[in-house]
């Protein structure tokens, strides 16, 4: 069983993921018409930090309760804490909340949530916590062959035009998940052009990266950003040393909503020789 990521709920590579997923939900709604949203690896939903595996490893002391400690006056990461305050309300001070939570808390009555999840544990978790929200459907299935099945959306959802597709795989696969994430989003993008992509990747050694990142201008989509926070140098290709969204076809000006709040991130959460980056690696047209 995969208790991967209840262990690491909150962590620095959570707070990035939810600051960015909250910011491209924002930009996103600014426009009424409805979106469709897409999670492939939507997890449980809802994580206790008080768990057992939370306490094990404590991660959550060096991400989200550092914010929580000392709330930064900056609006991407006061919109990020509102959301977990607003889910510790909802569902007591020890919850943090996962992507499907976050899609569900900021989409409207007009949009749509599909949230896949591979694991039958995990997937009961969600369809119980969203049985009265007709907003979301979820499907116990594998995310990437979801991305075939459910674009371009049909059926109820299919009036909708404006897409969101959060890809957050476990990557035990190591490698071998970014060449199934490049070619599921170059299938997913030809189905349906017109939607934003956020692909969640771990950073151990950046280098090791390069070969996913000089593919990524390939793919069929206008724009391509890169948001990286790494909480220390990248010297060890052991550890999570940080992490990056890669931001396909992102709304108008997400960059700048974005930017400001990584420097103090990078402060808050990191250790001496932390960074940050944002990245154009195809700028818009
Ligand atoms: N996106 C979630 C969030 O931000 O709260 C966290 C997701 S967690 C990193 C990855 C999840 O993907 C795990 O719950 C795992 O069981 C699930 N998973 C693994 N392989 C999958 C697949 N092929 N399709 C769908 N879900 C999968």
């Amino acid at each position: 069983m995969n208790y991967r990521h209840a262990f690491h709920a909150g962590n620095h590579a959570d707070v990035l993921k939810h600051i960015v997923v909250l910011a491209l939900c924002d930009a996103l709604l600014a426009k009424p018409a409805a979106l469709f949203a897409l999670d492939t690896h939507a997890g449980r939903g809802l994580y206790r930090l008080d768990s057992a595996q939370a306490l094990r490893t404590g991660e959550a002391d060096g991400g989200v309760a550092r914010l929580l400690a000392e709330a930064p006056a900056q609006p991407a990461i006061g919109r990020y804490l509102a959301a977990v305050d607003a889910c510790r309300q909802a569902n007591g001070a020890t919850a943090y909340p996962g992507s499907p939570w976050l899609l569900a808390h900021v989409l409207r009555e007009q949009d749509r949530i599909a949230a896949c999840e591979l694991l039958p544990t995990e997937a009961e978790h969600l369809k119980a916590q969203f049985a009265g929200d007709p907003r979301v459907v979820v499907h116990a299935r594998d995310g990437y062959a979801a991305v075939r099945a459910l674009l371009p959306p049909r059926g109820r959802e299919g009036r909708i035009n404006r897409g969101l597709v959060l890809v957050d795989p476990p990557y035990e696969a190591q490698l071998e998940e970014f060449d199934t994430l490049l070619e599921t989003a170059r299938d997913g993008l030809e189905r349906w052009p017109q939607a934003s992509w956020a692909i969640w990747y771990p950073v151990k050694r950046r280098r090791a990266l390069h070969p996913f990142l000089r593919r990524i201008p390939g793919l069929p989509a206008k724009s391509a950003l890169l948001v990286e926070l790494l909480v220390r140098p990248d010297d060890s290709p052991l550890r999570m040393n940080g992490s990056g969204m890669l931001l396909l076809n992102p709304p108008w000006q997400l960059d700048k909503a974005l930017a400001p709040a990584l420097p103090v991130l990078a402060e808050r959460l990191g250790e001496a020789g932390a960074s940050w980056r944002l990245e154009w690696l195809r700028p818009p047209p």
